[in-house]
């Protein structure tokens, strides 16, 4: 999950209906609030409470409502998205609400967003590899590889399985792209942890990759540790990691010139008829960039096939061949 709080926590209301802020064509699902985990740095857990998943009929019915209503694009959220329905009697998994999900007619894409490394089963990477109407995506984060940083900000993973995971999804799902967050400047990151994160990001190759500078929440157990970064020095890592990161997006980007692809059209760019945004299975709106669409006749939904012919560190510029 991510160590910031998005809202209010609230418990779910089954009457309420669901206010669509998105456009139709692509939809959040929150399948679960709060969260069982407790990273030494987040509030989430005090703000939020504990994981309380939402039962499946529930969010079958509204994943086909979205359908019926156009969604084409479901993305799934929750904070910590990898232990879906182990509260629930009888427990469930994320495994079996997404081998659900893939039945709902109309969807042709399921993201995944927020997956600890620590939940990624190998039945979960398995759905992941079989159903072809999940995008082969998935937004892992890791946020540190130092194994002592880790066990102090009470991950409950080590670097070894982290690599592990990266490697066992990339194996399963060759063309999968990845997401992951990192923290710098978490209390006790001297420069020699710092440069193993460096290494690893370089070693590891994440299509993207979001920075945060630890920040010190009242509260929570990270705020009272010994060994706090200097905030210049916390921007300084914010941006080496940025720089290190951004040649490898624009190496991976380029990678797909002259492919084919196929676009999900968010909407048109500006007066003309012919240039249009969309994204790639491997982009989720909003944060991984997305293809400029030259094509006349498109509209926001429409899944088309694109040949990609040029590319930068975030977005992608495409050809429409229908
Ligand atoms: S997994 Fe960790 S960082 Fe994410 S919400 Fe839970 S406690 Fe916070």
């Amino acid at each position: 999950g991510q160590f910031w709080a998005d809202s209010a926590g609230k418990d779910w209301g089954e009457d309420l209906p669901r206010i669509l802020c998105t456009p139709p064509h692509f939809a959040y699902l929150r399948v679960a609030e709060g969260c069982d985990n407790r990273c030494s740095y987040c509030v989430v857990p005090s703000l939020r409470g504990g994981l309380r998943s939402r039962p499946l009929p529930s969010l079958l019915r509204e994943a086909a409502e979205l359908a019926e209503a156009g969604a084409k694009e479901l993305i799934l959220v929750a904070q910590d998205l990898g232990s879906y329905g182990r509260d629930l009697n009888p427990p469930l998994s994320l495994s079996i609400l997404l081998r659900s999900l893939c039945r709902v007619e109309g969807l042709e894409w399921i993201r995944l967003l927020y997956v600890h490394p620590a939940r990624v089963t190998e039945e979960l990477v398995r759905v992941l590899a079989e159903e072809p109407r999940i995008c082969p995506y998935l937004d892992l984060p890791v946020q540190h590889i130092d194994d002592d940083l880790l066990r102090a900000m009470n991950r409950g993973v080590s670097s070894a399985r982290i690599r592990q995971v990266v490697e066992e999804l990339r194996s399963a799902i060759p063309h999968i792209r990845l997401r992951t967050t990192v923290m710098v400047g978490f209390p006790g990151e001297t420069e020699y942890r710092f440069a193993t994160l460096l290494d690893f990001i370089r070693e590891a190759q994440f299509d993207h990759l979001g920075a945060f500078a630890y920040s010190r929440e009242e509260g929570t157990p990270a705020a009272g540790m010994k060994g706090q970064i200097k905030s210049e020095v916390k921007a300084r890592r914010l941006r080496e990691v940025m720089e290190v990161q951004a040649e490898i997006s624009r190496r991976k980007n380029r990678a797909l010139v002259g492919t084919r692809q196929r676009v999900l059209i968010d909407g048109k760019e500006g007066p003309s008829e012919s240039v249009h945004w969309g994204r790639i299975s491997g982009q989720a709106p909003e944060i991984d960039g997305a293809v400029q669409v030259w094509g006349k006749g498109l509209s926001p939904g429409q899944l088309v096939e694109v040949e990609i012919v040029g590319a930068d560190t975030y977005d992608l510029v495409a050809r429409c061949l229908v």
